[in-house]
């Protein structure tokens, strides 16, 4: 058996051609050797799972922001800005399947020290939830941890458009 090389189509003009490799990898920008003209590379699922958890932990952070850009560590108290040096978005679960992943009510605000640091700080975490979010949503998010499956390019666009959106539109108002 032979190994199929793998090929990218020319959006402009439809042919086929192998990619330009650099190293281990290839090109992001690739030029059409048919119609010389630019080919942009599909992002492939996992690299699109990942901007679109960039986007959606933007999100989040900055929906739970105050008036100067500062969010509340949920489970420590501490205050520091928004930006993705001092604040995560720390899921409840440890669960990253299909149904928590990109679910609002299972992840909130955490510094570094407690996102990292004390993966979690679950023991803080739990009784956060309780009080804050009740024991239904809890309920409901241990349910959704069985939600599992395979993401597909489509979901993964629409949920990175649409938080993306959401994203632009918070900071066009501060
Ligand atoms: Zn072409
Ligand atoms: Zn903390």
């Amino acid at each position: 058996m032979t190994a199929r090389v793998k090929t990218i189509r020319c959006q402009e003009c439809g042919k086929r051609f192998v990619p330009k490799r650099a190293g281990r990898g290839v090109v992001k920008e690739q030029i059409c050797p048919y119609c010389s003209s630019r080919v942009a590379r599909r992002e492939g699922v996992s690299a699109l799972k990942r901007s679109t958890w960039a986007v959606f932990s933007q999100w989040l952070k900055l929906s739970k922001s105050d008036h100067e850009g500062y969010c509340t560590c949920v489970t420590c108290g501490i205050r520091l800005p928004w930006d993705d040096r001092n604040m995560h978005a720390g899921h409840f679960l440890q669960s990253r399947s299909k149904g928590i992943l990109f679910e609002p009510d299972g992840v909130n605000p955490q510094c570094h020290r407690c996102n990292v640091v004390l993966g979690g700080n679950k023991d803080e975490y739990w009784p956060w939830m309780l009080r804050n979010r009740g024991q239904e949503t809890i309920d409901r998010l241990l349910a959704l941890k069985w939600k599992s499956g395979q993401w597909t390019r489509e979901e993964l666009l629409a949920i990175n458009s649409d938080y993306s959106a959401r994203v632009a539109d918070i900071l066009s108002r501060i």
